[in-house]
């Protein structure tokens, strides 16, 4: 075990002061979920925990104002039973059920698994789709960055060493429905080989808003930008799903490693989306 010390904030501006002071020395302490296994395997060896756990500024569901706000230190538990959430967007908190277990969903925050940048984080791809804004604070102030630019590779952010990620913003789509579907190795505890969430709102019969955010098919999670844009106003019977859905292979740069190779990762990914769209164009019964 390395040198540590711990240091629980006041409250933001005691956080912000001593992450400026501290740099990367400065290791925010939110669930501990994957910190704690980064110190125990050795790949951290030093620092100071800034326990944010119970940090008010970071905590807090707002869907007032017609834009959802969510605090970096919600807990995956809470955002799953937030009736706030529910009511406004279900697909939001219905993503959070394929989250690991019970246990780490209760530990595990939004903001950590942001922050953690791992290519296969399964808050990212719901994220994704609803074109949600960062929240990040330093002692210098606050700069709001779109989701998609906050991820810059694996475990990678966008984050500076004296910066937090304070909270997530986004406006409810006006219509339509979303889903998050995920194939991992064992059901409940199996980080994602590769995950999916969609976005679809139909007109006669077209999509006219057609969203899809991939996980663990890239260095980072990702908008699949080409499949949307052969998507958007198609209209979606089986037989042009099952063609369009290849599109999104030209927005896949897959990874290979012990979870899967990339060959895999692309059937994975095509399959997930035919059944994304299945489900949200309502044509899955027909099947
Ligand atoms: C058994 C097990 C199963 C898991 N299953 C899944 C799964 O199914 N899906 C999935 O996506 N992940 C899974 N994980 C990974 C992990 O639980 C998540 O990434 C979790 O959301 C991290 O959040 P945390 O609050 O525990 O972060 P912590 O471990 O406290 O922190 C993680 C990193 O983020 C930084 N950080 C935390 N909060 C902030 C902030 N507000 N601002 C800036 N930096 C911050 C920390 O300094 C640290 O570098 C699993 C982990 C375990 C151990």
């Amino acid at each position: 075990m390395g040198s540590f010390q711990f240091y629980k904030p006041k409250g933001v501006e005691d956080l912000l002061k001593m992450k400026a002071e501290l740099g990367e020395r400065g290791l925010i302490l939110a669930g501990g979920s994957n910190l704690l296994v980064y110190i125990r395997n050795g790949i951290i060896n030093e620092g100071t925990f800034l326990d944010v756990k119970n940090l008010k500024p970071l905590k807090g569901i707002d869907t007032s104002n017609g834009k959802i706000t969510i605090g970096a230190g919600e807990t995956i538990r809470e955002i799953l039973e937030s009736a706030k959430l529910r009511e406004k967007i279900p697909f939001f908190p219905d993503s959070m059920k394929e989250f690991a277990n019970p246990l780490i969903r209760s530990k595990a925050t939004i903001g950590g698994n942001a922050a953690d940048a791992s290519p296969a984080a399964d808050t990212a791809p719901p994220l994704l789709v609803l074109d949600t804004e960062t929240v990040i604070g330093s002692h210098r102030g606050e700069r709001v960055i779109p989701i998609k630019e906050f991820f810059k590779g694996p475990k990678k952010t966008a984050l500076k060493p004296d910066e937090v990620l304070l909270r997530f913003q986004f406006s409810v789509p006006e219509a339509g429905k979303g889903v998050f579907l995920k194939f991992g190795l064992r059901n409940g505890t199996a980080v994602s080989v590769t995950s999916l969430a969609a976005w679809l709102a139909l007109d006669g019969g077209k999509a006219v808003d057609i969203r899809i955010a991939l996980g663990g098919v890239a260095p980072t999670p990702v908008r699949a930008i080409n499949a949307e844009s052969a998507l958007k106003g198609q209209k979606l019977n089986e037989e042009s799903i099952l063609t369009l859905s290849e599109e999104v292979e030209k927005d896949l740069r897959p990874i290979s490693d012990v979870r899967g190779s990339t060959e895999y990762r692309k059937d994975l990914t095509v399959e997930l989306l035919r059944r994304a769209l299945r489900k949200l164009s309502g044509t899955e019964a027909a099947l």
